[in-house]
């Protein structure tokens, strides 16, 4: 094991092609921290998930990951390293069932076997369980954000990356994905927390970055930003 943060992000700027999204970015993830990404329509947060994971390529600076430099490395390399990017609209494959869902996400990382992953994730969402057979598609709104957080944790991530995990859902489902996400990281998964329901997000994390216009904006313990009144105002800014 290292020490210092799990996640470091320095001098970060990236985008896609040549379209610029993120400039100068700082953003450190310790072990088993949530760490909160706010900020309004287009300011760059799912850019951010997608540098790390690969997808977007970074134009200067480095990502380093358990103090292995991981700039420019693709997608499949970055998750076999142990950084899971579950992304915003669930992209789960509707025409299979539960069950083929998970099989299909499990790529044997860190070597526990599928039975074993398939139980734990079983263990979290029972609803997966008593739903195993049902096809994607048929399945609640909510139901189909835990399959794909399910799905996430097939890949045995150490940094889980959830992009807006609540959207469109009732808010009887948010809290409980809300108090999965707190168990996850009190079992050791350090979680990066794309968010709009900024009360819950900030309720629920250690730390938050506010990025407007592909900037830091502000930074802080959780508690503090959620007092802080330029916040708002960031959000209104960028409306
Ligand atoms: P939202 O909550 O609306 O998804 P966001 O903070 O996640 O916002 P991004 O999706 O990172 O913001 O988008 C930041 C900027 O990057 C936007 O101006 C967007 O138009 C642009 N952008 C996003 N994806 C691409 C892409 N594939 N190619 C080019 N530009 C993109």
């Amino acid at each position: 094991t290292t020490s210092g943060p799990l996640l470091r992000i320095a001098g970060l700027s990236s985008g896609y092609g040549r379209v610029g999204v993120l400039e100068d970015i700082d953003i450190e993830v310790d072990p088993n921290e949530i760490v909160v990404v706010l900020g309004p329509n287009g300011a760059g947060k799912t850019t951010l998930l997608n540098s790390i994971s690969g997808v977007a390529r970074a134009s200067a600076g480095t990502i380093t990951f358990e103090g292995r430099d991981i700039t420019g490395m693709r997608p499949e390399q970055v998750v076999r390293l142990g950084i899971t990017h579950c992304p915003e609209g669930r992209q789960i494959f509707q025409r299979l069932t539960v069950e083929e869902n998970l099989v299909a996400a499990h790529i044997g990382r860190a070597g526990k076997s599928f039975e074993a992953l398939r139980a734990e994730a079983f263990d979290l969402f029972p609803v997966l369980k008593e739903r195993r057979n049902s096809v994607a598609s048929r399945m609640s709104g909510g139901q189909q954000q835990m399959l794909a957080i399910g799905r996430a944790l097939m890949a045995e991530p150490k940094l889980l990356m959830l992009d807006e995990p609540s959207l469109g859902l009732a808010p009887k489902i948010v809290h409980q994905i809300f108090r999965i996400i707190l168990d996850l990281s009190r079992n050791g998964i350090s979680i990066l927390l794309v968010e709009q329901n900024v009360q819950l997000a900030l309720e629920c994390g250690d730390y938050a970055y506010l990025l407007n216009t592909g900037k830091v904006k502000l930074h802080g313990p959780a508690q503090e930003m959620a007092e802080h009144s330029a916040l708002s105002e960031h959000y209104l800014g960028g409306a």
